[in-house]
Protein backbone atom coordinates (compact mmCIF):
# COMPACT_ATOMS: atom_id res chain seq x y z
CA UNK A 1 0.00 0.00 0.00
CA UNK A 2 1.35 3.81 -0.63
CA UNK A 3 2.97 5.51 2.08
CA UNK A 4 -0.26 6.32 4.35
CA UNK A 5 0.91 9.97 5.27
CA UNK A 6 2.04 10.91 1.24
CA UNK A 7 -1.41 9.61 0.23
CA UNK A 8 -3.14 11.42 2.76
CA UNK A 9 -1.72 14.77 2.27
CA UNK A 10 -2.25 13.74 -1.30
CA UNK A 11 -6.14 13.56 -1.14
CA UNK A 12 -6.83 15.84 1.86
CA UNK A 13 -4.00 18.67 2.04
CA UNK A 14 -5.84 21.03 3.97
CA UNK A 15 -7.67 19.13 6.52
CA UNK A 16 -7.11 19.26 10.42
CA UNK A 17 -4.51 16.40 10.98
CA UNK A 18 -3.55 17.11 14.60
CA UNK A 19 -3.71 19.71 17.06
CA UNK A 20 -2.06 20.27 20.51
CA UNK A 21 -2.72 23.36 22.50
CA UNK A 22 -3.02 26.09 20.17
CA UNK A 23 -1.01 24.78 17.04
CA UNK A 24 -3.09 23.15 14.40
CA UNK A 25 -1.46 21.53 11.42
CA UNK A 26 -3.21 20.03 8.07
CA UNK A 27 -2.13 17.12 6.52
CA UNK A 28 -0.16 18.74 4.04
CA UNK A 29 1.94 20.41 6.65
CA UNK A 30 2.25 17.67 8.91
CA UNK A 31 3.68 15.50 6.08
CA UNK A 32 6.36 18.77 5.83
CA UNK A 33 7.09 18.33 9.30
CA UNK A 34 7.07 14.69 9.53
CA UNK A 35 9.28 14.98 6.26
CA UNK A 36 12.05 17.48 8.23
CA UNK A 37 11.76 15.28 11.36
CA UNK A 38 12.49 12.25 9.80
CA UNK A 39 15.62 13.60 8.04
CA UNK A 40 17.03 15.14 11.00
CA UNK A 41 16.45 11.47 13.00
CA UNK A 42 18.21 9.68 10.36
CA UNK A 43 21.00 11.47 11.12
CA UNK A 44 21.54 9.75 14.64
CA UNK A 45 20.10 6.25 13.28
CA UNK A 46 21.38 5.68 9.90
CA UNK A 47 21.91 1.03 10.18
CA UNK A 48 19.51 0.83 13.45
CA UNK A 49 15.91 -1.43 12.66
CA UNK A 50 14.08 0.07 15.47
CA UNK A 51 14.27 3.20 17.13
CA UNK A 52 12.34 3.39 20.61
CA UNK A 53 10.20 6.95 21.51
CA UNK A 54 9.34 7.78 25.36
CA UNK A 55 6.75 10.42 25.04
CA UNK A 56 3.90 11.62 26.60
CA UNK A 57 0.98 12.95 24.41
CA UNK A 58 2.82 15.62 23.09
CA UNK A 59 3.51 17.10 19.28
CA UNK A 60 6.81 16.14 19.41
CA UNK A 61 6.43 12.84 20.12
CA UNK A 62 3.31 12.32 18.03
CA UNK A 63 5.55 13.71 15.16
CA UNK A 64 8.38 11.65 16.43
CA UNK A 65 6.30 8.50 16.30
CA UNK A 66 5.54 9.28 12.58
CA UNK A 67 8.67 9.63 11.62
CA UNK A 68 10.19 6.63 12.35
CA UNK A 69 7.23 5.09 10.23
CA UNK A 70 8.70 7.15 7.55
CA UNK A 71 11.94 6.08 7.80
CA UNK A 72 11.10 2.35 7.37
CA UNK A 73 12.14 1.58 10.48
CA UNK A 74 10.36 0.25 13.85
CA UNK A 75 9.23 2.38 16.35
CA UNK A 76 9.33 0.90 19.94
CA UNK A 77 6.84 2.70 22.15
CA UNK A 78 7.74 2.96 25.74
CA UNK A 79 5.58 3.54 28.82
CA UNK A 80 7.39 6.68 30.25
CA UNK A 81 5.98 6.08 33.73
CA UNK A 82 8.10 3.17 34.03
CA UNK A 83 11.17 3.05 36.14
CA UNK A 84 14.57 2.65 34.30
CA UNK A 85 14.88 -1.14 35.12
CA UNK A 86 11.28 -1.62 33.84
CA UNK A 87 12.41 0.66 30.85
CA UNK A 88 16.02 -1.02 30.59
CA UNK A 89 14.52 -4.08 30.51
CA UNK A 90 12.61 -3.75 27.17
CA UNK A 91 15.27 -1.39 25.87
CA UNK A 92 17.13 -4.64 25.59
CA UNK A 93 14.11 -7.41 24.86
CA UNK A 94 14.08 -5.08 21.71
CA UNK A 95 17.77 -4.49 20.99
CA UNK A 96 17.48 -0.88 20.71
CA UNK A 97 20.48 1.46 21.18
CA UNK A 98 18.95 4.68 20.11
CA UNK A 99 16.03 6.40 21.64
CA UNK A 100 14.51 10.07 21.28
CA UNK A 101 12.79 10.85 24.02
CA UNK A 102 10.74 13.82 25.60
CA UNK A 103 12.89 16.73 26.90
CA UNK A 104 11.94 16.26 30.51
CA UNK A 105 12.45 12.55 30.50
CA UNK A 106 15.52 12.24 33.30
CA UNK A 107 16.50 8.84 33.27
CA UNK A 108 19.61 7.67 32.28
CA UNK A 109 18.87 4.24 30.38
CA UNK A 110 21.23 1.62 29.31
CA UNK A 111 21.54 2.63 25.34
CA UNK A 112 24.49 4.02 22.79
CA UNK A 113 22.17 7.22 22.78
CA UNK A 114 19.62 9.50 24.70
CA UNK A 115 18.33 11.84 22.37
CA UNK A 116 15.85 14.35 23.51
CA UNK A 117 13.72 15.63 21.12
CA UNK A 118 14.96 19.49 20.84
CA UNK A 119 18.74 17.68 20.22
CA UNK A 120 16.65 16.30 16.96
CA UNK A 121 15.19 18.97 15.51
CA UNK A 122 18.22 20.81 16.30
CA UNK A 123 20.37 19.25 13.45
CA UNK A 124 21.03 20.98 9.96
CA UNK A 125 18.68 19.76 7.73
CA UNK A 126 20.07 20.27 3.58
CA UNK A 127 18.64 17.77 1.50
CA UNK A 128 15.28 16.25 2.48
CA UNK A 129 15.07 12.45 2.87
CA UNK A 130 12.90 10.34 0.70
CA UNK A 131 9.96 8.88 2.93
CA UNK A 132 9.22 5.00 2.34
CA UNK A 133 7.26 4.55 -0.62
CA UNK A 134 5.62 1.42 0.66
CA UNK A 135 3.63 0.62 3.59
CA UNK A 136 4.28 -3.26 3.15
CA UNK A 137 1.06 -4.61 4.89
CA UNK A 138 2.86 -7.43 6.54
CA UNK A 139 5.71 -5.58 8.24
CA UNK A 140 5.93 -5.03 11.47
CA UNK A 141 5.45 -1.15 12.01
CA UNK A 142 5.39 -1.01 16.12
CA UNK A 143 6.47 -2.58 18.90
CA UNK A 144 4.50 -1.80 21.84
CA UNK A 145 4.44 -3.86 25.25
CA UNK A 146 0.96 -4.67 27.06
CA UNK A 147 -0.23 -2.96 29.88
CA UNK A 148 1.96 -5.56 32.67
CA UNK A 149 -1.56 -5.82 34.71
CA UNK A 150 -1.07 -9.61 35.02
CA UNK A 151 3.17 -9.33 35.12
CA UNK A 152 5.98 -8.78 32.65
CA UNK A 153 4.51 -6.73 29.58
CA UNK A 154 5.03 -8.45 26.47
CA UNK A 155 6.36 -7.36 23.17
CA UNK A 156 4.04 -7.30 20.84
CA UNK A 157 4.74 -6.82 17.16
CA UNK A 158 1.92 -4.82 15.54
CA UNK A 159 2.10 -4.84 11.31
CA UNK A 160 0.56 -1.86 8.88
CA UNK A 161 -1.88 -4.54 8.30
CA UNK A 162 -3.15 -4.67 12.41
CA UNK A 163 -3.46 -1.51 11.83
CA UNK A 164 -5.26 -0.99 8.87
CA UNK A 165 -7.75 -3.60 9.23
CA UNK A 166 -8.17 -2.37 12.90
CA UNK A 167 -9.10 1.31 11.37
CA UNK A 168 -10.93 -0.15 9.29
CA UNK A 169 -13.25 -2.57 11.55
CA UNK A 170 -13.83 0.27 13.79
CA UNK A 171 -14.91 2.54 10.46
CA UNK A 172 -17.61 0.48 9.66
CA UNK A 173 -18.86 0.50 13.24
CA UNK A 174 -18.84 4.25 14.42
CA UNK A 175 -19.07 5.56 10.86
CA UNK A 176 -17.08 8.59 9.45
CA UNK A 177 -17.87 12.26 9.12
CA UNK A 178 -15.71 14.31 7.00
CA UNK A 179 -15.51 16.71 10.48
CA UNK A 180 -14.70 14.23 12.55
CA UNK A 181 -11.98 15.48 15.74
CA UNK A 182 -10.73 12.65 18.01
CA UNK A 183 -9.91 13.35 21.31
CA UNK A 184 -6.94 11.74 22.12
CA UNK A 185 -5.57 11.72 26.35
CA UNK A 186 -5.18 7.70 25.86
CA UNK A 187 -1.24 7.47 25.89
CA UNK A 188 -0.17 7.29 22.63
CA UNK A 189 2.71 5.12 23.61
CA UNK A 190 0.03 2.22 24.44
CA UNK A 191 -2.59 0.82 21.27
CA UNK A 192 -5.35 2.67 22.68
CA UNK A 193 -3.41 6.19 21.46
CA UNK A 194 -1.65 4.63 18.59
CA UNK A 195 -4.65 3.25 16.91
CA UNK A 196 -6.25 6.68 16.74
CA UNK A 197 -2.85 8.10 15.23
CA UNK A 198 -3.63 5.17 12.14
CA UNK A 199 -7.22 6.05 11.75
CA UNK A 200 -6.52 9.62 11.53
CA UNK A 201 -3.72 8.74 8.06
CA UNK A 202 -6.30 5.86 6.93
CA UNK A 203 -9.45 8.61 7.58
CA UNK A 204 -8.35 11.48 7.21
CA UNK A 205 -9.17 12.48 10.84
CA UNK A 206 -8.37 15.19 12.82
CA UNK A 207 -6.69 14.36 16.34
CA UNK A 208 -7.21 16.92 19.08
CA UNK A 209 -3.89 15.33 21.34
CA UNK A 210 -3.98 16.08 25.41
CA UNK A 211 -1.48 15.51 27.21
CA UNK A 212 -2.78 15.15 30.77
CA UNK A 213 -6.54 13.96 32.06
CA UNK A 214 -7.80 17.28 32.45
CA UNK A 215 -10.79 16.59 33.58
CA UNK A 216 -11.98 20.06 33.21
CA UNK A 217 -10.35 20.86 30.19
CA UNK A 218 -11.59 18.10 28.05
CA UNK A 219 -15.61 18.34 29.90
CA UNK A 220 -15.02 21.68 28.23
CA UNK A 221 -14.05 20.62 24.63
CA UNK A 222 -17.06 17.65 24.69
CA UNK A 223 -19.37 20.56 25.91
CA UNK A 224 -18.43 23.11 23.34
CA UNK A 225 -18.38 20.66 20.05
CA UNK A 226 -14.61 21.01 19.50
CA UNK A 227 -14.23 17.14 18.75
CA UNK A 228 -16.73 14.28 17.93
CA UNK A 229 -15.10 11.34 19.50
CA UNK A 230 -13.24 10.77 22.54
CA UNK A 231 -11.43 7.07 23.67
CA UNK A 232 -11.66 6.46 27.69
CA UNK A 233 -10.62 3.94 30.01
CA UNK A 234 -13.29 3.30 33.25
CA UNK A 235 -11.94 5.47 35.21
CA UNK A 236 -11.93 8.56 32.97
CA UNK A 237 -15.30 8.30 32.43
CA UNK A 238 -16.15 7.83 36.05
CA UNK A 239 -14.37 11.31 36.87
CA UNK A 240 -15.66 13.08 33.77
CA UNK A 241 -19.10 11.94 35.31
CA UNK A 242 -18.17 12.82 38.83
CA UNK A 243 -16.94 16.69 37.70
CA UNK A 244 -20.05 17.07 34.65
CA UNK A 245 -22.50 19.74 36.16
CA UNK A 246 -25.75 18.78 36.66
CA UNK A 247 -28.10 18.82 33.75
CA UNK A 248 -24.95 19.65 31.32
CA UNK A 249 -25.29 17.98 28.03
CA UNK A 250 -22.21 17.15 25.79
CA UNK A 251 -22.37 19.14 22.52
CA UNK A 252 -24.69 17.79 19.59
CA UNK A 253 -21.23 17.57 17.61
CA UNK A 254 -19.77 14.77 20.02
CA UNK A 255 -20.83 11.75 18.71
CA UNK A 256 -18.96 8.41 20.54
CA UNK A 257 -17.70 7.83 23.56
CA UNK A 258 -15.41 4.60 23.19
CA UNK A 259 -14.89 3.44 26.30
CA UNK A 260 -12.34 0.05 26.69
CA UNK A 261 -9.65 -1.22 28.40
CA UNK A 262 -10.73 -2.63 31.50
CA UNK A 263 -14.15 -3.35 33.16
CA UNK A 264 -16.63 -0.59 33.96
CA UNK A 265 -19.36 -1.29 36.30
CA UNK A 266 -22.88 -0.89 35.37
CA UNK A 267 -23.71 1.99 37.94
CA UNK A 268 -21.36 4.47 36.08
CA UNK A 269 -22.81 3.15 32.69
CA UNK A 270 -26.34 3.93 33.99
CA UNK A 271 -25.30 7.68 34.98
CA UNK A 272 -23.46 7.92 31.66
CA UNK A 273 -26.83 7.17 30.27
CA UNK A 274 -28.46 9.51 32.67
CA UNK A 275 -26.21 12.36 31.64
CA UNK A 276 -27.01 11.66 27.63
CA UNK A 277 -24.06 10.12 26.36
CA UNK A 278 -23.31 8.03 24.03
CA UNK A 279 -21.27 5.77 25.27
CA UNK A 280 -19.75 2.82 23.32
CA UNK A 281 -18.46 -0.18 24.52
CA UNK A 282 -15.58 -1.83 23.40
CA UNK A 283 -13.51 -4.43 24.01
CA UNK A 284 -9.74 -5.38 22.82
CA UNK A 285 -6.26 -5.61 23.94
CA UNK A 286 -2.25 -4.64 22.63
CA UNK A 287 -2.36 -8.08 20.95
CA UNK A 288 -5.35 -7.10 18.77
CA UNK A 289 -4.16 -3.79 18.01
CA UNK A 290 -6.92 -2.24 19.98
CA UNK A 291 -10.65 -2.85 19.94
CA UNK A 292 -12.14 -6.08 18.10
CA UNK A 293 -15.68 -6.53 19.81
CA UNK A 294 -17.83 -2.84 20.10
CA UNK A 295 -20.71 -2.04 20.79
CA UNK A 296 -23.20 0.01 18.16
CA UNK A 297 -24.79 2.45 18.84
CA UNK A 298 -28.59 1.36 18.00
CA UNK A 299 -27.52 -0.87 20.77
CA UNK A 300 -25.86 0.72 23.19
CA UNK A 301 -28.71 1.37 25.81
CA UNK A 302 -30.22 -2.08 25.44
CA UNK A 303 -27.30 -4.16 25.48
CA UNK A 304 -25.83 -1.99 28.66
CA UNK A 305 -23.00 -3.56 30.11
CA UNK A 306 -21.79 -5.80 26.99
CA UNK A 307 -18.89 -5.43 24.99
CA UNK A 308 -20.82 -5.41 21.57
CA UNK A 309 -20.03 -8.35 18.91
CA UNK A 310 -17.52 -8.44 16.75
CA UNK A 311 -16.27 -5.57 14.33
CA UNK A 312 -17.00 -6.78 10.82
CA UNK A 313 -12.87 -8.24 9.97
CA UNK A 314 -13.33 -10.74 13.59
CA UNK A 315 -14.59 -13.67 14.71
CA UNK A 316 -14.95 -14.90 17.98
CA UNK A 317 -16.26 -17.80 19.65
CA UNK A 318 -16.28 -18.74 23.59
CA UNK A 319 -14.40 -21.94 24.48
CA UNK A 320 -16.78 -23.77 26.83
CA UNK A 321 -16.58 -26.71 29.53
CA UNK A 322 -19.10 -28.92 29.28
CA UNK A 323 -22.29 -27.67 28.97
CA UNK A 324 -21.38 -24.14 30.83
CA UNK A 325 -22.25 -21.05 29.13
CA UNK A 326 -19.50 -18.85 30.35
CA UNK A 327 -15.97 -20.19 28.87
CA UNK A 328 -12.64 -18.10 27.79
CA UNK A 329 -13.11 -15.36 24.63
CA UNK A 330 -10.99 -16.65 21.78
CA UNK A 331 -10.66 -14.57 18.48
CA UNK A 332 -9.49 -14.65 14.92
CA UNK A 333 -8.91 -11.61 13.10
CA UNK A 334 -6.81 -9.49 10.63
CA UNK A 335 -5.80 -7.80 13.48
CA UNK A 336 -3.75 -9.69 15.16
CA UNK A 337 -0.33 -9.19 16.17
CA UNK A 338 2.55 -11.55 14.22
CA UNK A 339 4.23 -12.42 17.51
CA UNK A 340 5.32 -11.61 21.38
CA UNK A 341 8.83 -10.38 20.93
CA UNK A 342 11.41 -12.86 21.34
CA UNK A 343 8.59 -15.15 22.97
CA UNK A 344 7.40 -17.11 19.96
CA UNK A 345 6.44 -20.32 22.02
CA UNK A 346 4.24 -17.96 24.67
CA UNK A 347 2.64 -16.65 21.40
CA UNK A 348 2.17 -19.65 20.12
CA UNK A 349 0.82 -21.10 23.21
CA UNK A 350 -2.04 -18.75 23.13
CA UNK A 351 -3.63 -20.16 20.17
CA UNK A 352 -6.17 -23.37 20.15
CA UNK A 353 -6.88 -24.77 16.82
CA UNK A 354 -5.99 -21.39 15.38
CA UNK A 355 -7.96 -19.22 17.86
CA UNK A 356 -6.09 -16.67 19.97
CA UNK A 357 -6.68 -16.92 23.18
CA UNK A 358 -7.59 -13.58 25.14
CA UNK A 359 -7.03 -15.16 28.56
CA UNK A 360 -10.33 -13.44 29.27
CA UNK A 361 -13.78 -15.11 29.98
CA UNK A 362 -17.14 -14.25 29.05
CA UNK A 363 -20.40 -15.59 27.77
CA UNK A 364 -22.77 -14.63 24.77
CA UNK A 365 -25.97 -13.87 25.21
CA UNK A 366 -28.62 -15.25 22.44
CA UNK A 367 -28.38 -12.51 19.94
CA UNK A 368 -24.45 -12.98 20.06
CA UNK A 369 -23.75 -9.57 22.61
CA UNK A 370 -20.64 -10.65 24.53
CA UNK A 371 -20.54 -10.07 27.92
CA UNK A 372 -17.43 -10.12 29.94
CA UNK A 373 -16.52 -11.77 33.14
CA UNK A 374 -13.25 -10.88 33.53
CA UNK A 375 -9.54 -12.52 33.69
CA UNK A 376 -8.94 -16.67 33.61
CA UNK A 377 -5.98 -15.78 36.60
CA UNK A 378 -8.30 -13.39 38.26
CA UNK A 379 -11.17 -16.18 38.65
CA UNK A 380 -11.91 -17.12 42.55
CA UNK A 381 -13.36 -21.33 42.75
CA UNK A 382 -15.14 -20.69 45.75
CA UNK A 383 -16.87 -24.29 46.84
CA UNK A 384 -17.20 -25.09 42.94
CA UNK A 385 -18.73 -21.78 42.51
CA UNK A 386 -16.86 -19.56 39.66
CA UNK A 387 -16.13 -15.73 40.93
CA UNK A 388 -15.18 -12.97 38.84
CA UNK A 389 -14.10 -10.19 40.56
CA UNK A 390 -15.01 -7.46 38.65
CA UNK A 391 -19.11 -8.52 39.43
CA UNK A 392 -18.33 -8.26 43.36
CA UNK A 393 -16.46 -4.65 42.31
CA UNK A 394 -19.19 -3.78 39.94
CA UNK A 395 -22.09 -4.36 42.85
CA UNK A 396 -20.15 -2.41 45.52
CA UNK A 397 -19.71 0.06 43.13
CA UNK A 398 -23.34 1.24 43.54
CA UNK A 399 -22.33 2.52 47.33
CA UNK A 400 -22.11 6.35 47.25
CA UNK A 401 -19.50 6.34 50.08
CA UNK A 402 -16.84 3.78 48.41
CA UNK A 403 -14.26 5.38 46.39
CA UNK A 404 -12.89 2.63 45.04
CA UNK A 405 -13.01 -0.88 45.90
CA UNK A 406 -10.86 -4.19 44.52
CA UNK A 407 -11.47 -7.39 45.30
CA UNK A 408 -8.76 -10.76 44.89
CA UNK A 409 -9.24 -13.96 45.83
CA UNK A 410 -7.24 -15.76 48.52
CA UNK A 411 -6.96 -19.38 49.63
CA UNK A 412 -9.08 -21.14 52.13
CA UNK A 413 -9.22 -23.99 54.06
CA UNK A 414 -13.11 -24.75 53.51
CA UNK A 415 -13.84 -23.37 50.47
CA UNK A 416 -10.21 -23.79 48.43
CA UNK A 417 -10.88 -20.17 48.08
CA UNK A 418 -12.69 -16.70 48.92
CA UNK A 419 -12.90 -12.89 47.78
CA UNK A 420 -11.49 -10.55 49.85
CA UNK A 421 -11.76 -6.55 49.73
CA UNK A 422 -9.75 -3.78 49.78
CA UNK A 423 -11.82 -0.34 49.54
CA UNK A 424 -11.07 3.33 49.71
CA UNK A 425 -14.20 5.50 50.89
CA UNK A 426 -14.39 8.98 49.62
CA UNK A 427 -13.44 11.97 51.43
CA UNK A 428 -14.74 11.92 54.93
CA UNK A 429 -16.83 9.29 53.96
CA UNK A 430 -16.90 5.64 55.70
CA UNK A 431 -18.75 2.03 56.08
CA UNK A 432 -18.56 -0.40 58.84
CA UNK A 433 -17.35 -4.01 58.29
CA UNK A 434 -21.01 -5.01 58.97
CA UNK A 435 -22.67 -2.85 56.96
CA UNK A 436 -20.31 -3.80 54.02
CA UNK A 437 -21.11 -7.44 54.62
CA UNK A 438 -24.77 -6.75 54.88
CA UNK A 439 -24.59 -4.92 51.62
CA UNK A 440 -23.20 -8.18 49.72
CA UNK A 441 -25.82 -10.22 51.61
CA UNK A 442 -28.68 -8.21 50.21
CA UNK A 443 -27.06 -8.23 46.60
CA UNK A 444 -24.86 -11.07 46.18
CA UNK A 445 -24.79 -14.64 46.53
CA UNK A 446 -23.35 -15.29 49.52
CA UNK A 447 -20.10 -16.97 48.37
CA UNK A 448 -19.53 -13.63 46.46
CA UNK A 449 -19.87 -11.83 49.60
CA UNK A 450 -16.35 -10.73 50.69
CA UNK A 451 -14.89 -12.93 53.38
CA UNK A 452 -13.18 -9.66 54.58
CA UNK A 453 -12.86 -6.06 53.79
CA UNK A 454 -9.26 -4.36 54.06
CA UNK A 455 -8.51 -0.51 54.38
CA UNK A 456 -6.97 0.63 51.79
CA UNK A 457 -5.05 4.31 50.47
CA UNK A 458 -4.50 3.60 47.07
CA UNK A 459 -4.13 0.39 44.30
CA UNK A 460 -1.34 -0.65 42.09
CA UNK A 461 -2.15 0.77 39.05
CA UNK A 462 -0.88 0.36 35.30
CA UNK A 463 -0.86 4.00 33.03
CA UNK A 464 -3.90 3.31 32.37
CA UNK A 465 -5.50 2.80 35.51
CA UNK A 466 -6.08 -0.82 35.73
CA UNK A 467 -5.57 -2.58 39.22
CA UNK A 468 -2.70 -5.03 39.28
CA UNK A 469 -4.44 -7.54 41.35
CA UNK A 470 -0.89 -9.44 41.95
CA UNK A 471 0.56 -6.84 43.74
CA UNK A 472 -2.61 -6.23 45.79
CA UNK A 473 -2.11 -9.76 47.04
CA UNK A 474 1.49 -8.62 48.45
CA UNK A 475 -0.35 -6.28 50.52
CA UNK A 476 -2.58 -8.80 52.42
CA UNK A 477 -0.07 -9.31 54.49
CA UNK A 478 0.47 -6.27 56.28
CA UNK A 479 -3.46 -5.27 55.32
CA UNK A 480 -5.94 -4.42 58.83
CA UNK A 481 -9.62 -5.06 58.81
CA UNK A 482 -12.07 -2.40 58.01
CA UNK A 483 -14.00 -1.94 61.38
P1 LIG B 1 -0.74 -7.74 30.55
O1 LIG B 1 -1.11 -8.55 29.35
O2 LIG B 1 0.67 -7.26 30.48
O3 LIG B 1 -1.08 -8.38 31.84
P2 LIG B 1 -3.07 -6.12 29.95
O4 LIG B 1 -3.70 -7.41 29.55
O5 LIG B 1 -3.82 -5.26 30.90
O6 LIG B 1 -1.61 -6.38 30.53
P3 LIG B 1 -3.68 -4.64 27.57
O7 LIG B 1 -3.38 -5.31 26.28
O8 LIG B 1 -3.49 -3.18 27.66
O9 LIG B 1 -2.73 -5.28 28.66
O10 LIG B 1 -5.17 -4.91 28.03
C1 LIG B 1 -6.01 -5.91 27.49
C2 LIG B 1 -6.89 -6.49 28.57
O11 LIG B 1 -7.73 -5.48 29.16
C3 LIG B 1 -7.84 -7.55 28.09
O12 LIG B 1 -7.23 -8.82 27.94
C4 LIG B 1 -8.92 -7.52 29.19
O13 LIG B 1 -8.54 -8.29 30.32
C5 LIG B 1 -8.97 -6.05 29.59
N1 LIG B 1 -10.11 -5.39 28.92
C6 LIG B 1 -10.09 -4.66 27.80
N2 LIG B 1 -11.32 -4.21 27.49
C7 LIG B 1 -12.15 -4.69 28.43
C8 LIG B 1 -13.56 -4.58 28.67
N3 LIG B 1 -14.37 -3.88 27.89
N4 LIG B 1 -14.05 -5.20 29.78
C9 LIG B 1 -13.27 -5.91 30.59
N5 LIG B 1 -11.95 -6.06 30.42
C10 LIG B 1 -11.39 -5.45 29.35
MG1 LIG C 1 -2.91 -9.04 28.49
Amino acid sequence: MENWLTKRAQLSPDRLAVQYQETKLTFAQMKEKVQRIATQLAQFAQDEERIAVITSNQLQGYLMILAVQQLGKTVVLINRRLSAREINFQLQDARVQVVVQDDDFALALSVDQQVSFTEVLARPVTTLIEPVAEFDLDAVTSIMYTSGTTGNPKGVMQTFGNHFYSAVGSALNLGIMADDVWLAVVPIFHISGLSIMMRSLIYGMGVRLFEKFDVHAINHALLNGEVTTISVVPMMLTQLLAELPANARYHKNFRTMLLGGGPTDLTTLQRAKAAGIEVVQSYGMTETASQVIALDAANAQRKLGSAGKPLFPVSIRVAHQDDQQHGRIQIKSPTLAVGYLNQPEKYANTFEDGWFDTGDMGWLDDEGFLFIDGREGDMISSGGENVFPDEIESIYAKLDEIKQIAVVGVPDKKWGAVPVAFVTFKDGQTLSRQALRDFGRDMLAHYKVPAHFYKATDFPRTASGKVQRHKLRDLLANASEIE
